[in-house]
């Protein structure tokens, strides 16, 4: 059983001097723009409006943390959850897209409190040419990654596992790594939490 206690958001931050400053575990969520993530981090959160589906200005092109607090089976811990602005927009020029890497690669290779990387990819529309980018940036961090598929319910039942198979040949990732997801449904929320502390803690 799992049970979320308590889930706040943090601050917001663009540079290493505003992150918080405790040693509280982080798992950092990144995806391309539009992908479910905010969804995703409601629905782990158990929160309607934690991470805001509408966007709030200032705040889609930073990084973002949230604290949670759940209970697994009696015990209880605490994660940063850290939002990382979203990528692949269709128009961004090429200083704005150098601000958005060097934002996220500082964080992903400077940040000691962090654990895992939880990337997005849309189950139906696949890896596409920026998230392998994104996977590439992850690795050349080091930091261990797990795959959320998102938005699952769109796919009848018979094609979710070929499409994960398929994830996991594009992108060299084991299947176990892999989880299909729908913030709608609430699909896979327990399975991410489990992996995501097994990780963390
Ligand atoms: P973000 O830009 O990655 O934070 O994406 P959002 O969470 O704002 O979601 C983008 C769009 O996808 C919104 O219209 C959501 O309603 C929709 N969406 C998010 N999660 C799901 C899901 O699990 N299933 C479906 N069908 N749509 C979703």
């Amino acid at each position: 059983m799992l049970k979320i206690i308590d889930a706040s958001f943090l601050t917001t931050s663009v540079a290493p001097d505003g992150y918080p400053a405790d040693g509280l575990v982080e798992a950092a969520v990144v995806g391309r723009s539009n992908v479910g993530k905010s969804s995703m981090i409601n629905a782990l959160a158990a929160r309607r409006k934690l991470a805001r589906t509408s966007k709030t200005p200032g705040r889609t092109r930073a990084l973002n943390f949230y604290r949670i607090e759940v209970e697994q089976d009696g015990a209880r811990r605490r994660v940063r959850l850290v939002d990382l602005p979203g990528y692949g927009f269709a128009k961004v020029s090429k200083a704005e897209h150098q601000r958005w890497e060097e934002m996220v690669s500082t964080y992903l290779h400077r940040r000691e409190q962090l654990r895992l990387v939880i990337g997005l990819v849309d189950a139906e529309v696949g890896a596409t040419p920026s998230d392998e980018q994104m996977l590439s940036y992850i690795r050349a961090a080091g930091q261990p990654i797990l795959l959320v598929a998102t938005k699952v319910d769109r796919l009848s039942k018979a094609k979710i596992k070929p499409k994960l198979l398929a994830l996991s040949q594009q992108l060299q990732l084991p299947l176990d790594r892999i989880f299909p997801f729908s913030a709608t449904l609430r699909t896979g929320v327990e399975e991410v939490w489990r992996a995501l502390l097994e990780q963390v803690c």
